[in-house]
């Protein structure tokens, strides 16, 4: 089951966190993986050499999912050179949290950019190539928050629903082609952007996890996994909850 043999994968933001352990599970399931980086270069090096070191195949790819002309030229270099993307995990994300009268424009700006318009100009331009083969999987990164809401997180809480409405509504135009598209919307996983907030507030955090423990960048690779496998080709428009129980 869920073998990705044979399949293109493109994770932007793969180079650690949730994005590398999505790269490193699609390439353990057979995908070929194009890791996108914007600065960690290096992270993204280790991530390609521990998937080959695994006996699997990676390349990397630089781009900022903020900048659209920049996306569009390296995705479409990519279909050129494989021929096709099967998959694609929008998984960049930043952010940047602040109770609403302290939010700032350019902070909004930023969101965006990044987390709702990166994410929808990676579909739209690897939806070429997947209309062309009639068959694709899309997978965008949103977050519980998005569903539930935060506390001093409008902003980014705001760009998360937003990913949310994107899926499925590319879900619903591309259906008939054959193409899913999902999200998946991660609770409180243990990664960089987690690591910023001070004890107080991941314990807050905890409290409301009926798991009782924060989840691993695993967890949602797993998710990651099934979604991008052709045992899923029924499930599309959804929103796949990894969240410990936190949001029901
Ligand atoms: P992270 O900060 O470790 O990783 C984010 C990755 O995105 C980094 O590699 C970063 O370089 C990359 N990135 C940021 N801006 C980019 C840009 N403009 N172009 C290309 N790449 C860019 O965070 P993470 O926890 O691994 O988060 C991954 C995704 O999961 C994000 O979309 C985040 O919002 C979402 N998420 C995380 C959690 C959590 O608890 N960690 C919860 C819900 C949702």
């Amino acid at each position: 089951m869920f073998r990705l043999t044979g399949k293109v994968a493109v994770v932007t933001g793969g180079s650690r966190g949730i994005g590398r352990a999505c790269c490193e599970a699609l390439a353990e399931h057979g995908a070929h993986v194009v890791i996108n980086y914007v600065r960690g270069e290096q992270a993204a090096r280790e991530c390609a050499d521990a998937i080959i070191a695994a006996g699997g195949t990676a390349e990397l790819a630089a781009f900022d999912v903020a900048d659209t002309a920049a996306t569009e030229t390296a995705l479409e270099a990519i279909i050129k050179a494989h021929g096709k993307i099967d998959i694609l995990v929008a998984n960049a994300g930043i952010s940047i949290d602040g109770l609403l009268l302290r939010v700032k424009d350019e902070d909004l700006d930023k969101l965006w950019h990044t987390n709702v318009t990166g994410s929808i100009t990676c579909a739209r331009v690897a939806m070429k190539s997947m209309m062309r083969a009639r068959s694709g999987r899309i997978i965008f990164m949103s977050s519980v928050v998005g569903e539930m809401g935060n506390v001093g997180q409008t902003a980014y809480a705001a760009t998360k629903a937003a990913v949310i409405g994107a899926a499925k509504s590319i879900a619903r135009e591309y259906a008939a082609r054959n193409v899913t598209v999902n999200a998946i919307a991660p609770g409180f996983i243990d990664t960089d952007m987690t690591h910023a907030m001070n004890d107080q507030a991941k314990e807050a955090v905890l409290k409301a996890v009926p798991l009782g423990r924060t989840g691993s960048a695993r967890d949602i690779a797993a998710a990651c996994v099934y979604l991008a496998s052709d045992e899923a080709g029924y499930v599309t428009g959804q929103v796949l909850r990894v969240n410990g129980g936190m949001y029901v």
